[in-house]
């Protein structure tokens, strides 16, 4: 289920001093449903989380998940059966359209909700990104238009444009327009995702959105990232990021170190009685040693759990040393997906 840190209880998540959680919208309007979360009294009161939430639109995952969804002015369509397990359509194209984005992210009842973009793989070139770009700007309309709670969820509009200036900046000026609470760089398998192909492609458009994007209001880079990238990011003016990747990387046995990456699985390992980072002042470094966390690892859940634990509070002291120094104005997301 959705609606949750892997292995992290929201007390811990607290201690370690996040200040925002991702929930998945696709993966929480399928199990438990926006209708009971809403009938519950939301999911902060669902999941037991008095700060921050942001949810993304559901439209990114269908379009990355399903191989077969296709996009047209109406909305995001997709071949329900084909991943909907749980749900009672049968064979049956589903619609995703703006309205019904904003509809279940009114119900899940974030802080921060995102539009429904017309998601292109940034590297797609031609006719393609001009058009998601357009349609974009015309799907932000109607997210405004549908949005039912704008007095306690913020809307963030999503730029779009692909690799090319021109259309980012057209679709940059266009979201400003609208005045909306914050604007989010939509990346969709470029190097900062994918990488490293191409970052500098990654970061010029980064560099571009953050300069003419308003400094008060938060700028996001939606999917980014590794410690790099986020440093790289904030050094060009972005303030929020979600991420699986502490988590995730977390479940391999690998712990974020000022170093790079230490694999706790390595047999080297086993007698090694320091801590994962003697600098780090965690709960799990103050209290196991490699060896320990070695002999769990990938035998016991207990294993993962400790290192996404020291994980994501490497990442979050990372970032609230990038908050001194540069000034951003958010930490990031710690993102609640299954992935
Ligand atoms: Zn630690």
């Amino acid at each position: 289920m959705a609606g949750t840190i892997k292995g992290l209880t929201t007390d811990q998540l607290e201690e370690i001093g996040c200040q925002i959680i991702l929930g998945n919208t696709y993966h929480l309007a399928l199990r438990p449903t926006s209708e009971l979360i809403d009938e519950l009294g939301g999911l902060h009161k669902f999941m037991n989380w008095p700060r921050a939430l942001l949810t993304d639109s559901g439209g990114f995952q269908m379009v990355s998940l399903l191989h077969l969804a296709d996009i047209t002015e109406k909305g995001v369509t997709f071949q329900a059966s084909c991943f909907l397990t749980q749900s009672p359509v049968d064979g049956k194209p589903m619609l995703l359209t703006p309205e019904e984005s904003i509809q279940i992210q009114n119900r899940i009842g974030a802080d921060i909700i995102m539009a429904l973009d017309d998601v292109v793989k940034t590297t797609i070139t031609g006719p393609r990104i001009e058009e998601a770009m357009y349609r974009t700007l015309r799907w932000i309309d109607r997210c405004i238009a549908a949005h039912k709670r704008p007095h306690d969820q913020n809307l963030f509009g999503i730029v779009q444009g692909g690799l090319d200036p021109v259309l980012r900046d057209i679709c940059v000026r266009g979201l400003v327009d609208r005045n909306l609470p914050g604007y989010v760089h939509s990346i969709y398998a470029i190097g900062g995702l994918a990488g490293g192909e191409d970052k500098d492609s990654f970061w010029r458009v980064v560099a571009q959105c953050t300069a003419t994007l308003p400094e008060d209001k938060p700028r996001y880079v939606m999917g980014v990232g590794y410690p790099l990238d986020i440093v790289v990011c904030s050094a060009l003016g972005a303030d929020m990021y979600d991420c699986v990747y502490p988590t995730r990387t977390a479940r391999f046995g690998t712990a974020l170190v000022p170093e790079g990456v230490l694999k706790l699985k390595h047999r080297a390992m086993a007698e090694d009685t320091r801590p994962i980072d003697p600098t780090c002042a965690c709960m799990v470094c103050k209290n196991y040693t490699r060896a320990y966390i070695h002999s769990l690892v990938t035998k016991d859940a207990m294993g993962s759990q400790l290192l996404s634990f020291h994980n994501l509070y490497y990442m979050m002291q990372v970032c609230m040393q990038l908050f001194a120094e540069n000034g951003n104005l958010f930490l990031p997301a710690t993102d609640l997906s299954k992935i």
